[in-house]
């Protein structure tokens, strides 16, 4: 009995050992199966691969030519940029020379005549003479400014300065033509202010083009203000009249090129360009500029501009 269990158990076993092979058989062979099958679809994914790089290929081979074509027009504009701005400032040199002349020639002729006859019609001529010439002088400016503007935008020379010379200055400017015209010209400057990063020649700009615009749009008599403050990061000017004032709807528009308000279009001179340039001007400084305004009673203009950063980091260190 102990016999044929032994037996059977040698059979059992040795089957068993035959079904152990053929199972790795079985195993081999899937996983050859599954190799060649990752190898064909690697062999894909490279073909993929290679249709990919030749057509970045092509792609970065386009780019480069782009990239040529327009450093190329850059170059070529950068020269036409550089020839127009020598066109427009050789312009203005050849027609201000001559104005500069006749207003100086005019003036000192004026002086001359004086001392001989106090009021003869002969002085008068020579007067609207002067101040045509003077509103051709401003009108060339704008048109100037306007052409550089358009063309290659203003060049500022930027530097730290205190605004508040500037101001005393221009308002001094106007203190005589605003007395010929009864008006009341007054400057509210605080005792300190922090430096700006500013263009003074182009700010002076800003100012002359505001403070004239009051001038000329309010009446004989009327009162104007100017004044700065600081509003958190920015400096604030402000020039108040109490003129005719603005709609609302023409408030929007007054900043662009060419716009005069239609009751102003044939009574005052000018070109509609003023504001225009202030604000292209402002802009520049990183500030902004805009007119708070109520019809009958005045407007006032008001610009900011950033203190400059070192000031700012002065102060957040106090
Ligand atoms: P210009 O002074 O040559 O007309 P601006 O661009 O300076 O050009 O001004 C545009 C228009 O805005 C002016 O024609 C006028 O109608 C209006 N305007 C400007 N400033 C004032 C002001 N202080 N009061 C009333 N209207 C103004």
């Amino acid at each position: 009995m102990k016999a044929e269990a032994k037996r059977r158990n040698q059979s059992v076993s040795k089957l068993m050992g035959m079904g152990q092979r053929t199972g790795d058989f079985e195993g081999l062979e899937t996983k050859r199966k599954q190799a060649a099958q990752l190898i064909e679809r690697l062999a894909k994914a490279n073909e993929g691969l290679q249709a990919e790089i030749a057509k970045y290929k092509k792609t970065s081979g386009k780019l480069q030519k782009r990239y040529e074509l327009e450093r190329d027009q850059r170059v070529k504009l950068e020269k036409e940029r550089g020839e127009r701005l020598q066109f427009i400032n050789t312009l203005g040199h050849e027609l201000k020379t001559p104005l500069t002349s006749i207003v100086a020639s005019g003036g000192l002729l004026l002086e001359e005549l004086k001392k001989g006859e106090a009021q003869s019609p002969r002085l008068r001529l020579l007067e609207n003479i002067i101040s045509a010439t003077g509103k051709l002088q401003s009108r060339l400016n704008e048109l100037l400014d306007m052409a550089k503007m358009e063309t290659v935008g203003f060049i500022l020379t930027f530097e730290l300065i205190d605004i508040r010379p500037l101001l005393r200055n221009v308002v001094s400017e106007f203190n005589p033509v605003a007395k010929e015209k009864g008006q009341s010209l007054t400057l509210d400057l605080p005792p300190s202010v922090p430096m700006v990063n500013g263009d003074g020649e182009h700010l002076d700009q800003v100012l002359l083009n505001l403070i004239s615009n009051a001038m000329k749009f309010s009446g004989e008599g009327t009162k104007i203000r100017v004044k700065l403050r600081q509003k958190g990061p920015d400096l604030v000017v402000s020039i108040k009249d109490n003129g005719p004032g603005i709609t609302e709807e023409e408030q929007m528009r007054i900043f662009t090129p060419y716009y005069r308000l239609e009751a102003d279009r044939q009574r005052f001179p000018g070109l509609g360009l003023g504001l225009t340039v202030s604000k292209h001007l402002v802009e520049q400084h990183g500030g902004k500029i805009w007119v708070e305004s109520e019809l009958g009673k005045g407007s006032t203009f008001l610009f900011s501009l950033p203190v400059a950063e070192q000031e700012a980091a002065r102060a957040a260190d106090l």
